[in-house]
């Protein structure tokens, strides 16, 4: 038997409230902060992960799906949203436009990762840039977005972590300081801290290993080495955030692995609980479109992880919509009231009625279960009577109660319960 690959799961039907749920609400949050839906293609160009993935959080060797096609053309399955965004603002030339250009997305990404609960090699994201202006209005935009997005949905108990990790001119500096302070705790450090020290300095700060974070406690801090421009922004932000009345913590040890992040990084996440709770995160990358072969270009925005979201809405016990279902189901006995049925089924989807006709020879009974399981609250029954008397048994599935209706009154009846249901 075939089994979905590790990492990966089925959506299955009674799933699908949740997902259409979590999907509208941000589509409706983008349309409310005049962000447009940029949909883009599942594989791209390895290498325009490079920048994303280069000694960051996903390793470009052990955690992208990259394949050749049958050109030899290196490509990868997308791992992030963020440089695909970028990518097609180079590419159809969104610089032209009025910036900041807003577009979001919706879509699957790809890690190979260790899978455990939260964490899946396909999982999906809903993501959001502001590209174009490094306006430090825009972060905290980004960031009211993501708290009205999770309240949005009628989540609670999250909070948002914020800090700032500086530019080019500071980071560097910044670093240096870091690479000192773990250089004298070397022997003590985890097997990732060792490798991160020399790759990624930054990542040591949140390992979560309790040995390593003793040592991140007395790091150096990055606020304290911000440049003046960066410290400027980082303060606005703040300001922005506090005139809009977003609560926030400043956690100087929040970094996000990425190469290309620049000053403002936060990450939203329920409060107590770790890494792999965080629903999702983002930041300002003004060094990625460069990177990317563009002008330098500033850029912010946030993603948040699809599953995630549901495991909490579940966890909170949000009460989600129902989708809905067929008005009625169309039974039948015998072949003469099949032709009926299935007519009079064709007649009502014609007329926007949305019904399910039986299939196959089962009995009466079977065909009842079947409309009871489907959750259907209505049945129309045919017979040979009714197929002479050109009539059909209405059943209320509920309370079993039946009547008999003229068949050419059928459309006007479930018309009439549409209205009032
Ligand atoms: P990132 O692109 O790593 O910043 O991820 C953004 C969000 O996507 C995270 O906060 C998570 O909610 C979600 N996410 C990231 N990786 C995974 C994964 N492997 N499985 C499930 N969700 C993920």
């Amino acid at each position: 038997m075939y089994k979905a690959p590790r990492g990966t799961s089925d959506i299955l039907p009674q799933e699908q409230a949740y997902w259409k749920y979590v999907e509208e609400k941000a589509a409706s949050l983008c349309q409310l902060y005049g962000y447009q839906l940029l949909t883009t293609p599942i594989f791209e160009d390895s290498q325009l992960f490079a920048p994303t993935v280069a000694g960051g959080q996903i390793a470009v060797d052990k955690e992208m799906y990259i394949f050749e096609d049958r050109s030899g053309q290196k490509l990868a399955l997308r791992a992030e949203g963020t440089a695909p965004v970028c990518r097609a603002y180079l590419e159809h030339g969104l610089f032209n436009l009025p910036q900041p250009v807003k577009l979001y997305y919706i879509g699957p990404a790809f890690r190979y990762e260790r899978p455990q609960a939260g964490r899946y090699r396909q999982h999906h994201q809903f993501g959001y840039e502001a590209i174009g202006d490094a306006d430090p209005a825009l972060d905290a935009e980004v960031i009211e977005m993501a708290r009205r997005f999770f309240l949005s949905l009628g989540l609670s108990g999250f909070s948002c972590q914020l800090n700032s990790i500086g530019c080019n001119l500071c980071q560097p500096k910044y670093i240096e300081a870091l690479r000192r302070h773990y250089s004298s705790y070397t022997a003590h450090l985890c097997p990732d801290c060792k490798a991160r020290l020399l790759r990624n300095p930054l990542r040591l700060l949140d390992c979560k290993k309790a040995s390593c974070q003793k040592i991140a406690e007395t790091a150096p801090r990055i606020t304290d080495y911000l440049c003046p421009e960066c410290q400027a922004h980082f303060q606005s932000v703040q300001q922005y955030l506090e005139a809009l009345g977003i609560p926030f913590q400043l956690n100087y040890r929040l970094v996000r692995g990425l190469d290309y992040y620049t000053r403002t990084v936060f990450e939203v996440g329920p409060q107590e609980e770790g890494a792999q709770s965080t629903l999702g995160g983002g930041g300002r990358y003004d060094n990625l479109i460069a990177q990317l072969g563009g002008k330098p270009t500033a850029g912010v925005g946030f993603a948040a992880g699809i599953e995630r979201i549901i495991l909490n809405l579940k966890r909170q016990k949000i009460a989600i919509p129902a989708l809905s279902k067929p008005i009625a189901f169309i039974a039948y006995l015998g072949e003469g009231a099949k032709i009926r049925a299935i007519k009079l089924a064709s007649e009502l989807r014609q007329s926007g009625i949305a019904v399910i006709a039986a299939a196959g020879d089962k009995s009466l009974k079977g065909q009842l279960r079947q409309a009871d399981s489907l959750g259907i609250d209505n049945a129309l029954l045919i017979g040979k009577a009714e197929v002479e008397s050109q009539t059909v048994i209405l059943r209320d599935m509920k309370s079993g109660e039946q009547k008999v209706i003229p068949l050419a009154e059928v459309a006007a009846a479930f018309k009439r319960k549409q209205k009032s249901g």
